[in-house]
């Protein structure tokens, strides 16, 4: 099999997925075919100042994987490994997700290979500013709006607002979003995608036959997703029992209290120092016995090796690609553990994005109640039609969520038809 210029573990693994469900999808091939590979790639040199007065050169990623339903949407991560193969597996991942939660856009997402917890904060602008110029031939609001994922922010998302309305010499907000509410940034967006994982976790609970009350949880992350994910959780009378990140692991068999350890961390402390727990070590805790387990960090966490030790009967995939194909295999044989899979778990960040587009072509802005009532309804929809298809077709929440995001997308390009 070639995976060309893309080639990384990450765009195999989406590949792979793809190849899976494909006969299944009823497509025929030439169409499958296009949906396989990005529809395109950009890269791009960002040389920035640095603050000591010398240069450095950092490589900029865009990668749109269709452009048949509306813009391209996804995230721009900034991390010292990302690569154009990670960021295409991320753009095919970003592509169903839209497709399965019915949005108006084509799966996109972009990286620098920077590490922003070594750069200034002025640097930090720069990368972003120069990055932004860079990418104004193939961004737009109608073309490929970007958003905050790992190693970004709100402000990062300011910087790129601001660049591409002085470049267009007039405002333009819908360029990009996950802005402040400020900058016409939306309410309920920071926490949109913790929201969305909880939403996915509720209908998932009632149909394992368990509640939610006295549920023991495991986070693993606790970043803008997993903190809030764990938050409306703890509120909901779950038991966040271990939560932990690179750095450590913090274990209460009795239940962490959450806003005291967002607290804990907010002030710039590592998780396994909160006095409220244990110290545990982070590769201890995704198979450690609880009801729910939320993977909310990086992808490829769950692999072949740990997903027979885990001991959860809901594993909710709030991060991207969080299980390798090995790992997706164990999970499907074991068949005791309901998986709510990635392009539908963490959708609830680019479901309230997209309101946040709606909003600001609009100019006319919504209530945190209108756009938590709107994801919560959208959440649950895309969720039923997954678990109705799993169900009639005896398979999987993940081999449903996919099938269900290719035919959307294959039969619009049918319907259009090929060009020229
Ligand atoms: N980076 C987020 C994701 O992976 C959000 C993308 C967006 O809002 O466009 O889904």
């Amino acid at each position: 099999m070639h995976f060309g210029e893309y080639d990384s573990p990450l765009y195999r693994q989406v590949i792979q997925q793809f190849d899976a469900v494909k006969e299944w999808t009823r497509v025929e091939s030439g169409v499958l075919e296009r949906l396989r590979i990005p529809k395109r790639a950009a890269i791009v040199t960002v040389p920035v100042r640095m603050d000591d007065g010398g240069t450095r050169i950092f490589l900029g990623y865009r990668v749109q994987h269709f452009l048949t339903s509306g813009p391209g949407k996804g995230g721009l991560r900034y991390h010292p490994s990302v690569n154009l193969g990670e960021v295409a597996g991320l753009a095919v991942i970003m592509g169903w997700k839209c497709a399965l939660m019915e949005l108006p856009f084509g799966g996109a997402k972009g990286g620098i290979n920077c590490d922003p917890s070594k750069l200034s904060l002025g640097e930090v602008e720069r990368v972003t500013r120069r990055y932004t110029m860079e990418m104004i031939p193939y961004i737009g609001p109608m073309v490929d709006v970007m958003a905050p994922d790992m190693g970004t922010n709100e402000q990062v998302m300011g910087w790129i607002y601001d660049t591409y309305s002085m470049h267009m010499g007039h405002n333009v907000p819908q360029i990009v979003t996950g802005k402040s509410v400020l900058l016409y940034g939306t309410v309920g967006r920071r926490e949109a995608t913790g929201r969305g994982v909880v939403y996915c976790i509720e209908e998932a609970i009632e149909h394992a036959g368990l509640s939610l009350r006295g549920a023991r949880v495991v986070v693993q992350g606790f970043g803008n997703v997993g903190s809030v994910a764990a938050y409306e959780l703890f509120m909901r009378g779950a038991k966040i029992v271990a939560v932990g990140d690179v750095n450590g692991a913090v274990l209460n068999t009795k239940g962490l209290d959450i806003p005291a350890l967002s607290e804990h961390v907010k002030r710039g402390n590592l998780l396994g120092e909160f006095p409220g727990g244990d110290t545990l070590r982070p590769d201890e805790l995704l198979t450690l016995e609880c009801e729910v387990l939320v993977p909310a960090a990086i992808e490829r966490v769950i692999t072949g090796d740990n997903a027979p030790k885990l001991r959860c009967r809901v594993l909710a995939e709030a991060a991207n690609g969080p299980a390798t194909v090995e790992g997706d295999r164990v999970l499907r044989e074991r068949g005791d553990i309901f998986v709510i899979p990635d392009i539908l778990c963490n959708a609830g960040g680019v479901t309230v994005s997209y309101f946040e587009w709606v909003q600001d072509i609009q100019m006319f802005f919504w209530s945190e109640d209108e756009v938590n009532r709107r994801l919560r309804d959208l959440m649950r929809k895309a969720f039923m039609r997954c678990y109705d298809f799993a169900q009639e077709n005896t398979t999987d929440m993940r081999t449903a969520a996919l099938i269900l995001a290719i035919r959307r997308v294959a039969q619009e390009k049918i319907q259009r038809g090929l060009y020229p």
